[in-house]
């Protein structure tokens, strides 16, 4: 039976638009995964309570207060003997005023692609400048948070380069920050979360260096848990400084063969 034309019409269009969306997403995978050259990263703030108090902080940020992501992940590729010296480089974009869509953390899948198409379209918006499609962006929406309330939870996505990133707006919070947001940019280059049941390491490949077994006391986290066994039990890892990457994440961001 023909089709109408117009429904022929419609057919093709949708079929072109899905054709180049997956065209963009394996270019994405393969040039953001080669390191031939180093990632760019681009860091854009955004005041997520309206407060004065996070405006001050946001105007506050100075571009080298994120060079220590670009310090640690060299240090991180080194160490694994990646031939570039600078895998990572992370610059701060001008602060975006409108906050992007939320997402709720009981959707369904149907609802969690919708949103991702709207956040994507909501990025290409309010980020004119990221011409490069090659380029990580990296949205750290900025918060005073209440005592005992957790923040929502960030997220990165290997499909447009994204990640969004829900951070305090305090000096004192900054290097857990950065913890978060080479968490999420590491996702966009396909790491994978490595916590058990209980949020913590999951034996082996969580650990930051399963070689000293499975003690309960580590003195470094693995960046794709953040966490690990102190004295007193679970705990955040306090900078980079005390974070590596290991050979599982390593092998899921290309970094080995
Ligand atoms: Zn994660």
């Amino acid at each position: 039976m023909r089709l109408p034309r117009l429904k022929t019409v419609r057919v093709l269009t949708l079929l072109l638009v899905l054709c180049a969306s997956a065209g963009v997403t394996a270019f994405q995978h393969h040039s953001s995964r080669s390191w031939t050259e180093s990632l760019q990263v681009s860091i854009y703030p955004l005041n997520g309570d309206g407060s004065v108090k996070t405006a001050q902080y946001i105007d506050a940020l100075d571009p080298e207060d994120f060079t220590l992501i670009d310090r640690w992940a060299a240090r991180e590729a080194e160490r694994h003997g990646l031939p570039l010296s600078a895998p990572v480089q992370v610059a701060l974009g001008a602060p975006i005023d409108t906050l992007p869509p939320t997402l709720d953390e009981n959707s369904s899948a149907l609802q969690t692609l919708l949103w991702s198409l709207r956040f994507r379209w909501w990025a290409f918006r309010h980020t004119p400048d990221a011409h490069s499609l090659k380029r990580v962006r990296v949205f750290v929406v900025y918060q005073q948070g209440r005592p005992g309330e957790a923040l929502a939870h960030s997220l990165g996505m290997a499909k447009g380069l994204m990640g969004l990133v829900n951070a305090f707006a305090d000096d004192h919070q900054h290097e857990q920050n950065l913890i978060v947001i080479a968490h999420e940019l590491l996702h966009t280059v396909g790491a994978e979360d490595k916590y058990n049941a209980d949020g913590g390491p999951r034996w082996p490949e969580g650990y930051a260096d399963p070689s000293l077994g499975q003690r309960r006391v580590q003195e470094d986290a693995e960046i794709m848990v953040g966490r690990r066994f102190g004295h007193q039990g679970l705990i955040m890892a306090d900078s980079l400084q005390g974070v590596r990457l290991n050979e599982w994440t390593a092998r899921e961001i290309n970094w080995l063969d």
